[in-house]
């Protein structure tokens, strides 16, 4: 390599162990190069003993993405076309996009300031609100923001009153916890998502977890074209192609081993970016509530330009000029075109929603378990000489 500067350091890439080899390697040699084999069993396996606890089994069927067990997902609670669905607005289109295309329409719910998540007292005017209007939505998709869980004690409660059934979006969570109860075993179905990004990777996949057997088997048919039992191709419902490929399994299942060492990485360092700027005048981390213990998938904070010394896109630029990768916190569902329309209950319905001004003034630093401590002293570096207060006063 010539001078082309100081190497890149990218916000989340994936983090290889070697241990997945051997996983993959025996899938060339038995020749199960096919959706579904023994990896993928031994992979799902795997994960329900990860997730599941004491009084709490979980059943898992892995998926060609994170998208698709929520497409799935959706589809075993009943999703129909003109059903409403309940979603977190401060979250990644594919939480949200499963709901149209099963032809329903998505109703987005706040954040709460205390943890940036899905916010109940917003969620409660929501069901109260279509109550009135005569309408029970189908489903909630709960989102797990950032490796944090939500506050499933009060989302729990309202859900029970209205008889609602909470699809959880742990794609970001899988290593989390809330109120020492694993993410991932909340609702009745999860989501995982092994893309390349996430806290372990398949290089694309995810996984559907449910506490009830029934969705599991009933996901499976599903994922695999619903193929009814006979010799020949019979169908009676449509289906999809979504299974996860045995090579990947492999992959999943050596990636898994280090789960607890990735979330520990994480979490270490969103601990130092804290230690090192949570003081700087302006600048708030996503809070950590006590009930959650996050995997910390992105550190992510919010600026305020008057007191920081610099915008939040000031900072992206500056990180961007020392090649550090940093990005916007997600600008909600509800601001989207894609999204235009679609109704929205906020934190507090006499001010703009908490999701917007975590959008407008939110960034997520470099947080992949793969990061270094020297790297990340480059980024808290270059975060410190942006922040620093301006020469000039602002009049
Ligand atoms: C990554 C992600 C997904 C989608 O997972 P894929 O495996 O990429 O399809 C869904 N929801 C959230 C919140 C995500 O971060």
């Amino acid at each position: 390599m010539t001078t082309a500067g100081p190497t890149p350091i990218l916000l989340s890439p994936p983090h290889l162990t070697g241990e997945e080899r051997a996983f993959v390697e025996d899938a060339f040699r038995t020749n199960w190069i096919a959706p579904l084999g023994p990896n993928v069993d031994a992979f799902e396996r795997e994960m329900s003993d990860t997730l599941s606890s004491p009084g709490c089994t979980l059943h898992c069927c892995a998926t060609s993405s994170g998208t698709a067990a929520i497409h799935l997902g959706l589809s075993l609670l009943g999703v129909q076309p003109g059903d409403l669905v309940l979603c977190s607005s401060f979250t990644f289109v594919a939480s949200a996009n499963p709901i149209r295309q099963l032809g329903a329409e998505p109703v987005f719910v706040d954040s709460d300031e205390a943890s940036w998540n899905l916010s109940p007292a917003a969620l409660r005017r929501a069901l109260e609100t279509l109550a009135a209007e005569g309408r029970a939505p189908r489903a909630l998709v709960a989102v797990d923001l950032y490796g944090q869980g939500c506050d499933y004690a009060a989302i729990e409660a309202i859900c029970d009153e209205f008889d609602l059934p909470i699809l959880e979006d742990a794609a970001e969570s899988l290593g989390a916890s809330v109120h020492g109860r694993r993410c991932g075993s909340f609702g009745r179905i999860a989501a995982l998502s092994f893309n390349g990004n996430k806290i372990i990777t398949t290089s694309g996949g995810g996984m559907l977890v449910s506490q009830d057997p029934a969705f599991a088997d009933r996901a499976r048919f599903l994922a695999t074209q619903a193929r009814e039992p006979a010799p020949h191709y019979e169908h009676q419902v449509a289906g999809f192609n979504y299974r996860m490929s045995n090579v990947l399994a492999g992959i999943g299942r050596g990636q898994l081993r280090t789960l607890a060492d990735r979330v520990a990485r994480r979490r270490a360092i969103a601990a130092r970016y804290e230690a090192a700027l949570a003081h700087r005048p302006g600048v708030s981390f996503m809070p950590s509530p006590v009930w959650s213990r996050s995997t910390r998938w992105l550190t992510a904070l919010t600026l305020d330009p008057a007191r920081a010394g610099c915008t939040r896109d000031e900072l992206m630029a500056a990180l961007a000029a020392e090649r550090i990768e940093s990005r916007p916190t997600w600008k909600p569902m509800h601001m989207q075109p894609l999204f235009a329309g679609c109704r929205m209950f906020a934190h507090d319905p006499a001010r703009a929603p908490v999701c917007e001004r975590l959008f407008a003034h939110g960034l997520c630093l470099p947080s992949g378990s793969s990061l270094g401590d020297a790297d990340q002293s480059r980024v808290v570096s270059a975060a410190e000489r942006a922040l620093s207060p301006r020469a000039v006063a602002v009049a």
